[in-house]
């Protein structure tokens, strides 16, 4: 299966409320240097607040999608 870069294959794509926000936080973890990147976008996520849109909009699925 292809790999979805916005939802990391879960069917659920969190989308930053202020991207702003979001590149700054994102960018201020990332300079820490001691999260890897999965860490330094939830971290920056949590700052700027987010909306859980599902199903995914890149890839159209769902959470039950990718159980199977
Ligand atoms: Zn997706």
């Amino acid at each position: 299966m292809e790999y979805c870069i916005m939802c990391d294959n879960t069917g659920i794509y969190l989308k930053p409320d202020d991207e702003e926000d979001y590149d700054k936080a994102f960018d201020r973890y990332d300079h820490m240097g001691i999260f890897n990147h999965e860490e330094t976008r939830i971290k920056a996520l949590r700052d700027s607040g987010y909306t859980r849109i599902n199903p995914c909009p890149r890839c159209h699925k769902s959470p039950t999608d990718y159980k199977k």
